[in-house]
């Protein structure tokens, strides 16, 4: 037996051994991790810069991709109808359609939001765009499948590069196949707002998506259209009227004849329609309309005047 003092030392020499051990092994454990750890970097390249400067590197790495897609500011953005540099002026449909039923209010300064139907075709809406080019404002085209093709994609292309929008209006534009009886039919109109939607994609690619619907004739023009609007509501689409027109669609017996008439006729319906701070304007580029081309350069300087930023819609 030993005394208790010994067996004290020789539990304590055993510690100090251990410890001692325990260092001198240290070396070796460090060595087998790292060499673990470097193998696998290895693999992949071992980059030896430190961690901010591989930070810099990815970014220029994502750069290199996004310009491969050509970001720039007149590209179009994905999954909208109007390009980078509209997003500052872009405000949703859904949003708009609430402040002209006064169910929301505007608090910032007043909107006006050009529209143009009908088109697009190659002898008006050049010279619209030409107009909106000069005078530096954006506007929303709801376009007409059927007048889609190959032949338009150039204008399509070009809409989006100046900064306009553009919507969606049906694909025949026929009233007795979209409202037989002055009624909805929700199938027909469903499937002419996504053979509209498809006619798009084909020319500009099928990054394009638009959420932004007029019904021809006008939503207030028809009866029996819950069940159409709840569907297109179900594919993030929302349809818009207007609360302002320059009388271009009227018949014969009703339009304006000359520029003035034009004018005068457009400042009436700001009368008709409660001001909520937003305009939409009805106007049309179908072909033939002449009168909406001499006239618009007074509408906007109206709006302008009148201290209206000029949005579109999205
Ligand atoms: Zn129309």
């Amino acid at each position: 037996m030993l005394r208790p003092e010994k067996k004290k030392t020789l539990i304590l020499c055993c510690f100090v051994l251990l410890f001692v051990s325990l260092v001198a092994s240290l070396p070796y454990f460090y060595k087998t991790f790292e060499n673990g750890f470097v193998n696998q970097v290895s693999s992949k390249k071992r980059d030896n810069r430190p961690i901010k400067k591989l930070i810099y590197k990815d970014m220029i790495q994502s750069k290199e991709g996004e310009k491969a897609k050509k970001i720039t500011p007149e590209a179009l953005m994905p999954n909208r109808n109007h390009n980078y540099q509209a997003l500052s002026y872009a405000y949703s449909a859904k949003w708009v359609n609430e402040v002209l039923q006064g169910k929301k209010h505007i608090t910032g300064k007043k909107l006006v939001f050009l529209t143009f139907d009908d088109g697009p075709n190659n002898v008006i809406t050049p010279k619209i765009l030409d107009k909106l080019k000069k005078e530096k404002v954006p506007a929303t085209f709801f376009t007409v499948g059927k007048e889609i093709g190959k032949e338009k994609r150039s204008i399509l292309k070009r809409e989006i590069k100046e900064g306009h929008a553009i919507a969606l209006h049906s694909f025949t534009h026929d009233y007795h196949q979209l409202y037989p009886e002055r009624k909805g039919n929700k199938d027909v109109i469903i499937k002419e707002v996504k053979a509209n939607q498809d006619a798009l994609k084909k020319q500009l690619g099928d990054h394009f998506h638009s959420s932004v619907f007029r019904y021809p004739g006008g939503h207030m023009s028809w009866k029996d259209l819950e069940e159409s609007d709840q569907l297109l509501s179900e594919e993030g689409i929302q349809w818009i009227d207007w609360n302002a027109a320059n009388g271009d669609a009227l018949d014969d017996s009703q339009a304006p004849k000359t520029k003035d008439d034009m004018i005068t006729f457009h400042k009436k319906t700001l009368n008709y329609f409660p001001d909520r701070g937003i305009r939409v304007i009805l106007m049309h580029d179908a072909v033939g309309k002449k009168l909406t081309l001499e006239a618009l350069d007074a509408i906007i300087s109206y709006y302008k005047q009148e201290g209206y930023i000029f949005a579109v819609l999205h």
